[in-house]
């Protein structure tokens, strides 16, 4: 049998902890994912999430076109989270580049996204799809392990957000302090803000400063958006979540 860190994982609607023992309903797409796409049978064993305290091991003991049942084995392992928490506002951009950005943002470790209409980002909230970006946050952290999907709400106007207690870091091209030198080692909770492909407006920056948020640099060359928004979170989490993971394993 395959360790069970290799077995497929499931991310259940209305999560509560899993009991040993107890079994477990599959509706929806989990459940179209097990019969359809996988073809797994009874007696095969798949990953169970509850989105909050963890994974189980489970065995399906049915699986039928609209709903699979399993049996609750064993705890199952899960990557740990990050020891700090970064909200990404990042300006929705267009179409894949916003797809990619999502799943590689959860990837890193991201605990929430908050997607920012900007003055001149080319997204509208009408042309959002914050359903489709949750379905492929789901599918990430699935696919690496996080016990958690990173909450990813409906898009915001920028001047309409808040990051109460949270060190807020506007990443703003070429100008403010290298972002490495922003970091302190007992930061808790980031707010990263990310511009839209036409970048932030005048009116943005200096509404930006008056609400504390402190202008980060990425180096000397104009990154599109969706690479500054992944090179911020794998600075962020290089310099402040490995040494923290490594301890709480
Ligand atoms: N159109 C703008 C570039 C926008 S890049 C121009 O030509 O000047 C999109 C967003 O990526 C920016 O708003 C900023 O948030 C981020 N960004 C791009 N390069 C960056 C860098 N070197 N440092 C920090 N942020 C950067």
């Amino acid at each position: 049998m395959k360790a069970s860190a290799s077995l497929p994982r499931f991310f259940l609607e209305g999560p509560r902890r899993f009991e040993v023992g107890e079994v477990v309903a599959i509706e929806g797409a989990a459940c179209h994912q097990i019969g359809r796409v996988l073809r797994l049978r009874s007696g095969q064993h798949v990953v169970l999430l509850d989105g909050r305290t963890g994974a189980s091991e489970a065995e399906l003991v049915e699986v039928g076109p609209d709903r699979a049942l399993a049996r609750i084995l064993r705890a199952a392992p899960c990557a740990p989270e990050p020891a700090i928490s970064v909200t990404l506002l990042a300006a929705v951009l267009k179409g894949e580049r916003q797809d990619w950005l999502v799943q590689k943002a959860v990837e890193l470790g991201v605990a929430r996204i908050i997607p920012l209409l900007t003055e001149r980002g080319v997204a509208t909230a009408n042309g959002a799809k914050p359903e489709r970006w949750r379905r492929i946050a789901r599918e990430a952290a699935e696919q690496c392990e996080r016990a958690v999907v990173p909450e990813i709400v409906d898009p915001v106007p920028l001047v309409e957000v808040s990051w109460t207690g949270a060190k807020a870091l506007a990443c703003t091209e070429r100008d403010g302090r290298p972002l490495p030198a922003l970091l302190a080692d007992g930061d808790r909770d980031l707010a990263l803000l990310v511009g839209p492909e036409g970048g932030w407006t005048d009116v943005e920056r200096s509404w930006l400063a008056r609400q504390g948020a402190v202008d980060a640099s990425l180096g000397p060359r104009i990154l599109r958006a969706e690479t500054a928004a992944l090179a911020a979170l794998s600075t962020v989490m290089s310099h402040l979540s490995w040494p923290l993971e490594r301890v709480s394993r």
